[in-house]
């Protein structure tokens, strides 16, 4: 909370107000079992104890948080305005990075309540906050992707010809349960053409001798994320399928071999697709090579052109270049890898040849 407070008056904040979701979780430990249209705010401000104002109603849970202690907590009661109680907490005239999934209801309320006062999306504020991990966040993270791993080990000995995406998926689900995933997030299986499209999620088309499936999954283990991609075929590839997918597994690892603390996200980016560019494939590499990782599955930094930021030690972001020949098939591969004081280390250590399934 200091290391935000310090941050925010950086760039020239009054402090920052964060409501239910990561940020909170990472502040106060705190996670509040539904998110309402009540407002639950944390504000953090120069020269001001910490505070979070909450309804009345969830104020035994917010005071049994891991935080709690830390915290001034207030609360509001159904029938009061809750953005006269939460501007109590405020500057009339400051200027507040927000969290980016703050209800409009909310920020709207609170500049009725406080027509002088500004707010400022924390992402585009204060996008680093969370993105360099310590030890106890990196070995849960490691822990998560060692069961997304078991999980692939597992999913390759299953049947694929023959049953539908959603069945896969159902297994995969089953897996990461029993490695320890408390939450599956999701489970993406794009068999065939389906493949070729990196928006399909999962669907009815019963999988076929001959597909390559694209598996991207990931869930939640002690409140960190696993997001991990491997494609398996079924049956013999062709040699197309194999020359694509060798391209896609040289990208990976050319992205992996760029990670080094100092170097720009965009370098990561820039490493894969030279391997897919000069392979003939650039137009069918359509994403981001990669995404932060942590309490969210998608947070900053990007790996992507004008990234300019520098890894550091501690971060952790995917690297998951594709190939999409539409109407066709795709093929993507992503591991976790977390910067090291060397270089990169990956969290998802799986075979990343071509795996075929039955
Ligand atoms: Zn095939
Ligand atoms: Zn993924
Ligand atoms: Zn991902």
């Amino acid at each position: 909370m200091e290391r935000a407070i310090a941050q925010a008056a950086e760039v020239g904040l009054t402090g920052v107000l964060v409501t239910p979701g990561p940020d909170l979780v990472y502040f106060t430990g705190y996670r509040p079992l539904a998110i309402t249209e009540r407002i639950t705010m944390l504000a953090l401000q120069q020269g001001r104890e910490p505070a979070m104002i909450v309804p009345v109603l969830e104020r035994p849970d917010a005071e049994s948080s891991p935080g709690a202690s830390a915290l001034t907590l207030g609360d509001w009661s159904d029938g009061n305005d809750p953005y006269a109680a939460s501007a109590a907490l405020l500057d009339p005239k400051g200027s507040y990075a927000i969290s980016d999934s703050a209800w409009a209801m909310h920020v709207l309320g609170l500049q009725q309540a406080l027509p002088r006062s500004e707010y400022v999306s924390m992402t585009s504020t204060l996008p680093m906050l969370r993105a360099v991990k310590d030890a106890d966040e990196l070995e849960r993270l490691t822990a998560a992707g060692a069961a997304a791993d078991a999980s692939f080990e597992q999913i390759v000995h299953v049947q694929f010809a023959g049953r539908i995406e959603t069945a896969i998926g159902a297994d995969l689900a089953g897996f990461l349960r029993d490695h320890g995933h408390s939450e599956v997030d999701f489970t993406v299986v794009g068999s065939g053409p389906n493949g070729a499209n990196p928006h399909h999620g999962i669907g009815e088309r019963v999988i076929e001798e001959g597909d390559m499936v694209v598996l991207d999954f990931g869930g939640t283990e002690d409140g960190y994320r696993s997001d991990t991609t491997r494609t398996v075929h079924v049956g013999e590839p062709t040699d197309e399928e194999r020359e694509v997918f060798d391209v896609v597994r040289r990208a990976q690892q050319a992205g992996y071999e760029a990670v080094r603390p100092g170097v720009a996200c965009q370098e990561v980016d820039r490493a894969a697709r030279k391997v897919i560019d000069d392979a003939g494939y650039g137009e069918c590499f359509i994403h981001r090579t990669g995404h932060g990782i942590g309490l969210a599955t998608h947070e900053p930094p990007d790996m992507v052109e004008g990234e300019t930021r520098e890894l550091e030690p501690g971060m952790c972001f995917s690297i998951e270049p594709g190939i999409y020949l539409p109407g066709r098939f795709g093929v993507r591969i992503e591991d976790i890898v977390t910067v090291t004081e060397y270089g990169g280390r990956r969290l998802n250590n799986t075979v990343r040849e071509l795996q075929i399934v039955s």
